[in-house]
């Protein structure tokens, strides 16, 4: 029987039975590899800027293996940073680490956010732990499957049991024994984090304090669409279809809308959903996409491309508007606005989100969000103090005896 080879936290260039003993210090981060094609993946660095070759050969699988977005191996990434950092920091190999895996968790839950970014200083919830604690997982059963790592590893993380004791009922109709296989470590997630969401004042001040009509449309687009920034910068002018009619297109859709089409994209911008969606606009957010457009015409280098959002006051003058330019722009119009937090698109999203629920109910919600799970919807219930008042009063003028019956 032949063993693989005692995997360290390999490197690029040194064999998998190479040791590395890591400085104190080390730490792993994440990196953007842009490819030819305007492909591009997050891959990890170790301390010393070198590739980490099974994060890496992980997250390219992940992105043209199993076609998932930028975005995604982004996010990974930098959660498989953060545990090799503390597999490395702490002298562990792989498949040590994975059997102290606990260890790990105890970190995570007792040290507060280090990157700058969402939630820094924090602690983080149980939920974003058993997302890293995900990703851990899957990065080692990719090793694994890869013979990467020993195979028994997956043990330390999973539990296997059987259906044997359960009751007949419950059991398989066939009889077969059969296997149920569950993450070892996992934290109880009491309920799902209230989103962020931007008030309806906090937008206005955001609109008063942009001085350009694209960012203008970015924000009137934001707030009523509800889409991800990533969507709203993947969007190609040939997305928006604007006249009462677009059969002309070949498009059965009637009514102003816009396409939301998964696609990659030059400027990294990505849809997070692998379906195609219709978004209705309503005509107020025609009326600024036009007012922008007499703005873009104006940038000539911006005439031949074909993207919505582009750069018209810096450069690359006329390229894609990058998520990065967007992060930007919000982080100094809410600064302008004087606003006591900084509002995000997300947030944005989160309030369309609750606006849509409101108006039109959990499914048109979840269809226009383009949420693949009702699940990932529910959260934009917010039944409001008034709102349950309200229902509690409108049960008891329908439902109480008539008044001749009152006692
Ligand atoms: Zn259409």
């Amino acid at each position: 029987m032949s063993a693989p080879a005692r995997t360290v936290v390999a490197v690029s260039g040194a064999g998998p039975s190479a040791a590395l003993a890591p400085p104190a210090d080390v730490a792993f981060r994440p990196l953007r590899v842009a490819l030819p094609g305007d492909q591009a993946y997050w891959t990890v660095l170790d301390g010393e800027y070198r590739v980490v070759e099974l994060a890496d050969r992980f997250l390219r699988d992940l992105r043209f293996g199993a076609d998932r977005s930028e975005s995604t191996t982004k996010a990974y990434a930098g959660e498989l940073a953060l545990f090799l950092s503390w597999a490395a920091r702490s002298g562990r190999e792989l498949e040590r680490a994975a059997v102290d895996l606990s260890r790990f968790v105890l970190l995570l839950r007792t040290t507060p956010i280090e990157r700058r970014g969402r939630g820094y200083g924090e602690v983080r919830s149980a939920g974003r732990i058993n997302h890293i604690l995900a990703v851990v997982r899957e990065f080692y059963k990719h090793a694994a499957a890869h013979r990467s790592v020993d195979p028994s590893v997956i043990a330390a993380l999973y539990e296997v049991g059987d259906d044997r004791f359960l009751p007949a009922e419950l059991r398989g109709e066939d009889g077969a024994l059969r296997y149920r296989v569950r993450p070892r470590h996992k934290l109880r997630a009491t309920r799902a984090a209230r989103p962020r969401v931007a008030r309806q004042e906090e937008w206005e001040a955001l609109l008063e304090a942009a001085t350009r009509w694209r960012d203008r449309f970015l924000l009137v687009l934001l707030w009523f669409s509800g889409l991800r920034i990533g969507e709203a910068l993947g969007l190609r002018r040939s997305d928006l279809h604007l006249m009462a009619s677009a059969s002309e297109l070949g498009c059965p859709v009637a009514g102003a809308h816009l396409h939301v089409v998964p696609r990659a994209n030059a400027n990294g911008a990505a849809a997070k959903s692998r379906r195609e969606r219709v978004v209705p606009l309503a005509h107020y957010v025609v009326s600024y996409y036009e007012l922008y457009l007499d703005e873009r015409e104006h940038c000539r280098a911006a005439l031949d491309c074909d993207f919505v959002f582009v750069n018209l006051f810096h450069a690359p003058l006329g390229a894609p508007m990058r998520p990065g330019r967007a992060s930007q722009l919000f982080r100094s119009l809410s600064a302008r606005a004087g606003l006591g937090r900084r509002v995000t698109p997300h947030m944005l999203r989160h309030a369309a989100g609750s606006a849509m629920m409101e108006a039109g109910g959990l499914d048109v919600a979840q269809a226009l969000l383009g949420h693949a799970s009702i699940s990932s919807t529910q959260i934009y219930l917010h039944p409001s103090p008034e709102r349950q008042r309200e229902a509690v009063e409108r049960i008891a003028r329908q439902r109480r005896p008539a008044a001749g019956r009152r006692l």
